[in-house]
């Protein structure tokens, strides 16, 4: 094993205490662990949302593209107890629950009548050819002889797992159970640019415990509908929580959802207040039980879209399908050529200054 992944594992594996039978997902705890040697992830981090801010202020409605964009996802399940060997059709699943919620449809549980909830335009499908066009289900099956995972380990064949396939071609979703109660965690854009490239190209994509993983099958209730990967890949496409991981202070960075100054859980029977206004408690990126959520906002939908584009073009410019037909419009463009420094006064926020 070479010394930086020693490392990373080793140091991730001080994260072992957390709560399990609510929604928690390792956004903040995966970003400490990584700061503790890497202290300018933060930096990074803040780095990454003066961007975020600066195109979408600049792209604002043109932020949402109006041809559909459309990932290739490639899903890891790895396993040792052969319950956690879960079907294709599961998998099936969840990337369907990904499209209905990413592109609220009607007839589903992603469709809501909430006033700014919003159609991302991003859609998810398995590949079917893998980087190097060989055909493929777009799903890997690992044995192993781990029961539990530490953070990261699933993501490397040689300690139990399973290699990630080229990360600027395919978002990589491992499917494990894994240490700490986290029902999954996701690797932010560019968050990991500190730990050098080969570390940020073979981490880089989603991780969500069996138990929460698609809908039915190995899926427990209240989190077997398929809304923590609609939540981690909110993450992965530079979404915050919506509470700013903080109290009232602090911000996701997105201005049409509230300020709260809290996670909400469970399934609330009556629209909680913080911060002096209603919780959009209903929010992907807020902690309510599965059956709860439906909701990503205009805005939430615009940083996405230029997550994408900024930081994950490649996923979109390739055909993973093998059918000769683009996946989706990108456009390239040099923002961050002449006038990236215009905007001078959006500076991005006081994200994570609380650490
Ligand atoms: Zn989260």
């Amino acid at each position: 094993m070479s010394n930086w992944r020693s490392c990373i594992v080793l140091t991730l594996c001080y994260l072992t205490t957390i709560c399990y039978a609510q929604r928690e997902c390792g956004y903040i705890p995966y970003l400490k662990l990584l700061s503790k040697d890497n202290p300018q992830v933060y930096e990074e981090i803040r780095d990454t949302e003066t961007k975020l801010k600066k195109y979408v202020f600049k792209r604002q409605e043109n932020a949402i593209p109006r041809k559909v964009r459309v990932i290739p996802v490639v899903v890891h399940i790895i396993w040792k107890d052969k319950r956690d060997n879960i079907s294709d059709r599961q998998v099936h699943s969840q990337i369907q629950v990904l499209n209905e919620d990413y592109r609220k449809k009607r007839g589903t549980k992603g469709y809501t009548r909430h006033p700014l909830a919003t159609d991302t335009m991003i859609e998810f499908r398995l590949a079917k050819v893998d980087a190097h066009w060989r055909k493929t289900t777009g799903i890997t099956r690992t044995r192993t002889k781990v029961s539990v995972f530490q953070l990261e380990q699933m993501k490397f064949s040689e300690l139990g797992g399973k290699d990630a396939w080229d990360t600027t071609r395919f978002l990589n979703i491992w499917v494990c159970r894994v240490r700490g109660g986290l029902l999954g965690y996701a690797q932010f854009p560019n968050g990991s640019r500190s730990l050098g490239q080969e570390k940020t190209n073979t981490t880089d994509g989603v991780v969500i415990g069996t138990r929460f993983f698609g809908r039915g099958g190995s899926a427990k209730k209240p989190f077997d509908l398929g809304r923590t990967a609609t939540h981690e890949v909110g993450h992965w496409l530079g979404l915050r929580h919506i509470w700013g991981d903080g109290g009232c202070d602090k911000d996701d960075g997105v201005s049409d959802t509230p300020l709260a100054g809290r996670p909400n859980r469970g399934h609330p029977r009556q629209r909680p207040h913080s911060c002096g206004s209603e919780d959009m408690f209903e929010n992907y990126m807020d902690y309510c039980d599965d059956n709860v959520q439906n909701v990503f906002t205009y805005e939430q939908a615009q940083r996405m879209n230029a997550t994408l584009t900024l930081y994950r073009l490649g996923l979109c410019e390739w055909d993973a399908f093998g059918s000769g037909v683009d996946n989706g419009e990108v456009s390239g463009d040099d923002f961050f050529s002449d006038d990236a420094n215009k905007n001078k006064d959006d500076d991005g926020g006081d994200f994570f200054d609380d650490h």
